[in-house]
């Protein structure tokens, strides 16, 4: 069978190597290849011998994903959609901002987690993302961008959010390799603070994470306790509040960063009075009698028509926020990006929300795409 090298990590590439009976530097060499040039095609590797090549196109693809489109707002931000197959589809977004460039990742087709406030939730599990799919939005965006931006090879993404469509701790084997390759000097050599996996709260999970893989950890709290939890992430019926800040303190002691960034996302008459302010202000500062050192970033709600929810007006946001100033902690309203192309957070849907046309849909979004996407980028589709 046919491997396709964005699947592995670099260890996965030289124990990959080693099935060939090649050394491990060769696999460094490849790896770079792939994901600091971008290459995709083995006859571009002039400084790997012949043999070395012959044997990799025997046995090994870089398969990038299928491009479907791509929307550019008038505030810089990109958003993608990758035909991922079986009438799924997954979007990555590029945020722009004067100091660093974003990439919001997808983890999974869909979300099982089901939130009732977020696009991808109502339209409930397709499946995982391989590692090479998570990865391989990032290999697709970074190498267009470097041409689209004409940076001179000059990287452009600094930083990675898993904040796209999808539970990336729920795809949680696959998402692993996808870290590291983003981590690896030899592939995008992100810092680990500057990677974020954003979570709806699988506990166990937050503790291997903090074993085998400790990036920068933002929690979606979105409430300030269980009742409310409950209805807004039916995740948190599973691993309420308490015991998910546990969590979080846990994660502090292998953390690149020393706070985690709570994310709550404001709703109008929900969650949003200043009395839930200050039930979050005490629960973050008094928990198990010494509160979570954290962040919190309020999130004006994007809504979608079958939510049923609105956003909370901007007046009450600021008093939310001042009250949660007022108590000592840090606390930021998040910019909304790309409000015109529909790419703000829990508006990625992947476009498949009515699955009986998705498949002809994207055949036909492919064929525009094809024409108005230059050549080149669309290559690896
Ligand atoms: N599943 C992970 C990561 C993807 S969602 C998680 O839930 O954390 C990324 C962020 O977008 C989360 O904080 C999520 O709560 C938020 N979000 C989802 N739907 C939203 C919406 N409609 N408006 C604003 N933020 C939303
Ligand atoms: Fe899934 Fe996150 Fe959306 Fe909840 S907010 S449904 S966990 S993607």
């Amino acid at each position: 069978m046919t491997a396709n090298l964005l699947d592995y990590d670099l260890e996965g590439l030289a124990a990959f190597c080693a099935e060939l009976g090649e050394k491990k530097f060769r696999a460094t060499q490849l790896f770079r290849w792939i994901h600091q040039k971008g290459a995709s095609d083995f006859g571009q590797m002039t400084d790997l011998a012949r043999s070395l090549r012959e044997k990799l196109e025997a046995n090994a693809c870089i398969q990038g994903l299928a491009l479907l489109s791509q929307h550019e707002s008038a505030d810089g931000t990109i958003k993608w959609l990758f035909d991922v197959g079986g009438g799924n589809a997954v979007e990555a977004v590029f945020i722009p901002e004067d100091d660093r460039g974003t990439l919001c990742v997808s983890s999974q087709a869909g979300c099982a987690v089901g939130c009732r406030f977020c696009s991808t939730g109502h339209q409930g599990f397709s499946r995982n993302l391989t590692t090479g799919e998570i990865v391989g939005q990032l290999w697709f965006a970074e190498h267009f961008l470097r041409k689209h931006l004409q940076t001179n090879g000059e990287r452009v993404i600094s930083n990675v959010v898993m904040m796209g469509m999808g539970e990336p701790l729920q795809n949680y084997q696959a998402l692993i390799p996808a870290l590291r390759t983003m981590l690896d000097d030899h592939g995008y050599g992100l810092s680990r603070r500057r990677v974020t996996v954003s979570t709806s709260g699988v506990v166990p999970m937050i503790d291997r994470l903090g074993e085998d893989c400790p990036v920068a950890l933002a929690v979606s709290l979105h409430a300030p306790s269980d009742e409310l939890r409950d209805k807004l992430v039916p995740l948190n019926r599973k691993y309420p509040v308490a015991e998910l800040l546990d969590a979080c303190n846990r994660y502090l002691e292998h953390a690149p960063r020393d706070f985690i960034t709570f994310e709550y996302c404001m709703l109008d008459g929900v969650n949003d009075l200043p009395e839930h302010a200050r039930e979050l202000a005490h629960l973050v500062q008094h928990h198990a009698g010494r509160g979570v050192s954290c962040k919190l970033n309020l999130i004006p709600f994007n809504p979608f028509p079958a939510s049923g929810l609105v956003r909370s007006p901007q007046h009450r946001v600021q008093a939310f926020a001042k009250v949660l100033g007022d108590a000592g902690i840090v606390t930021t309203v998040r910019k909304t990006r790309g409000d015109d192309i529909a790419a703000a957070c829990g508006q990625l849907a992947g476009d498949v929300k009515d699955r009986t046309r998705v498949e002809r849909r994207i055949a036909q979004q492919r064929t525009i795409v094809l024409k108005q996407v230059p050549a080149d980028s669309t290559k690896e589709a």
